[in-house]
């Protein structure tokens, strides 16, 4: 059994297992009418249902703050005085905030505080008594996603004729206006707790993630959940993930085994093979089964072998119709995020985070070895230019202009890769980097990771590795899947590449388009820029 007592001490902002404490709300074109440098009450107009949407959070004990740039004080368009009776004209017409936090710069005044900068996003978790990842902003432009992200707070955009299309792609979740956006925040927040606790206690579960690293790790809060609940937990990967679900807290024992439906480069099916698998899954004696699949995979081929094994409660997502495969088909609308996904799944078999656990990504901490003495001093920046899938590797070429713009910074870099990505990283790192390529298995790296400033890296697992330690990421995130179900979950994320590539959603192992456009047009300098967003400087330190 999993408890809270087994967890790794982190910051815990409060005790109840939900996901946000509190939604932060731009102000202009967000919560009213955006009226260029507006000083006069009288021409507050709140968007269509505002106030009865902010109502709804309230109701269910969401916390309230409005974030808002407002570079008019700093032109000298209105005085302070002009602004707070604005906002008293919106606390009229919307009710009472929790927080006000204002920018009151210019682009130009290099402040940490105007958005897509995170200051306003830390300060108003501050001042609402909890913590950035348990923050929803809601705002208009990318400037409000990206200081959300950057704080590690989830942000959904909400666009409006003045929305750039190119901002929309790159936000991970986008709501069609205001009450859309808080329905699908109180639907999500819901969504993992149980409605009902399992009517017979759980002494073993089964718990099933196949495919590859970040799979696994993306789906270690759902485990800890099911942990929670049951006595003993057996998880089945697949020989992809095993490193991964070696590091998963909450886990009592590993069976490893390749199944075909799951697995990108299958074999043939075997019938022997799927015979001894469904007799050694038999042999567990789980009283439950919860399969956790990526949202284009099936876990019906699985069911019916837990089915053949004898397991009689068995919880899956579903879109394809199950008969009586399953006991609990559950189903999620696309574009959560995968750990809460899987929380959902966790909740719908009737299982919960302990209080006082996050939502977030852990490992083991008797798993992690201690990371090597000569790759120097922690504050260093981990560049991993490869990945599994080759549509989602950051270009050599990028890689080691990256490499160089970082050292000319004044930032460390190592350079990280697997055994077959060795002529690679020698290469990226010959521009100014530590090469470590092949010299780590995955607990070494999360090793190296976790003493890491930042980690720039594409959508692989060391970008969930570095999500599990609280390192801040530069996410060269190729948009093969969709960037809010994929994206590294509840850390510091600056998020760069082009959204809109012709590779967008196509799922695609190797790049479908020539030159690879998604990540071969980074812009070194913005890397650097991103660190500085992130707060993470050249000089060693965070
Ligand atoms: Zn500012």
């Amino acid at each position: 059994m999993y408890a809270a007592a087994d967890r790794a001490a982190g910051s815990v902002a409060s005790p109840r297992a939900v996901l946000y404490d509190a939604v932060l709300l731009d102000r202009d074109g967000t919560l009213i009418e955006d009226v260029p440098y507006n000083g006069d009450p009288e021409k507050v107009r709140p968007v269509p249902g505002a106030r009865a949407a902010l109502d709804r959070l309230r109701a269910a004990g969401l916390r309230l703050a409005v974030v808002t740039n407002q570079s008019g004080l700093a032109r000298g368009y209105f005085t302070g005085e002009q602004m707070r009776a604005v906002h008293a004209r919106v606390e009229e017409l919307l009710g009472r905030f929790d927080a006000w936090l204002v920018c009151p710069h210019d682009d130009a005044d290099g402040c940490d505080c105007r958005k897509p900068a995170p200051g306003l996003v830390y300060a108003a978790a501050r001042e609402l008594g909890t913590t950035p990842s348990r923050c929803v902003l809601v705002g208009d432009i990318g400037r409000d996603v990206g200081a959300a992200m950057a704080a590690g707070a989830a942000g959904v955009l909400v666009p409006t004729p003045v929305t750039r299309p190119e901002e929309v792609a790159a936000a991970g979740w986008v709501a069609t206006d205001l009450p859309a956006a808080v329905a699908e925040i109180l639907r999500r927040q819901q969504a993992v707790q149980p409605s009902t606790p399992p009517t017979e206690p759980v002494r073993t579960a089964l718990v099933v993630r196949s495919d590859s690293a970040g799979d696994v790790l993306v789906t270690g809060p759902a485990i800890r959940a099911v942990a929670a609940g049951a006595e003993r937990v057996v998880l089945l990967c697949g020989p992809r993930g095993r490193a991964a679900a070696n590091l998963l807290p909450g886990v009592d024992e590993i069976i490893e085994h390749p199944l075909p439906w799951i697995d990108p480069a299958p074999g043939p099916v075997d019938p022997e093979a799927m015979r001894s698998l469904s007799t050694r899954l038999g042999a567990v004696g789980a009283d439950q089964a919860v399969v956790f699949t990526s949202f284009h995979q099936s876990a019906l081929p699985l069911a019916l072998l837990l089915r053949m094994a004898g397991i009689n409660r068995i919880a899956a997502i579903s879109d394809d119709y199950p008969g009586s495969l399953l006991d609990i088909r559950h189903r999620v609308p696309v574009g959560v995020p995968e750990p809460e996904r899987a929380l959902s799944l966790a909740a719908a078999a009737g299982h919960r985070l302990p209080d006082g656990d996050e939502p977030v990504l852990r490992l083991r901490r008797d798993a992690v070895p201690p990371r090597p003495a000569d790759v120097g001093d922690p504050g260093y920046v981990v560049l991993h230019p490869g990945s599994a899938a080759s549509s989602r590797a950051c270009p050599p070429e990028v890689a080691t202009r990256i490499v160089g713009a970082l050292a000319d910074a004044g930032h460390r870099v190592l350079v990280t890769g697997g055994p077959d990505e060795r002529a690679v990283t020698a290469r990226v790192a010959a521009a100014g980097g530590t090469d470590l390529g092949g010299r780590t298995d995955l607990a070494g790296l999360a090793a190296i990771v976790a003493d890491a400033s930042a980690v720039v890296v594409g959508n692989t697992g060391p970008a969930h590795l570095a999500a599990a330690a609280g390192v801040p990421v530069v996410s060269l995130f190729a948009p093969t899947v969709p960037f809010g179900q994929w994206g590294p979950y509840r850390v510091p994320t600056v998020r760069l590449g082009d959204a809109a590539a012709p590779c967008r959603d196509t799922r695609a192992a190797s790049c479908p388009v020539p030159g690879h456009p998604c990540l071969s047009g980074v812009d070194p300098g913005d890397v650097v820029d991103a660190l500085r967003t992130l707060a993470v400087s050249g000089g060693g330190g965070r």
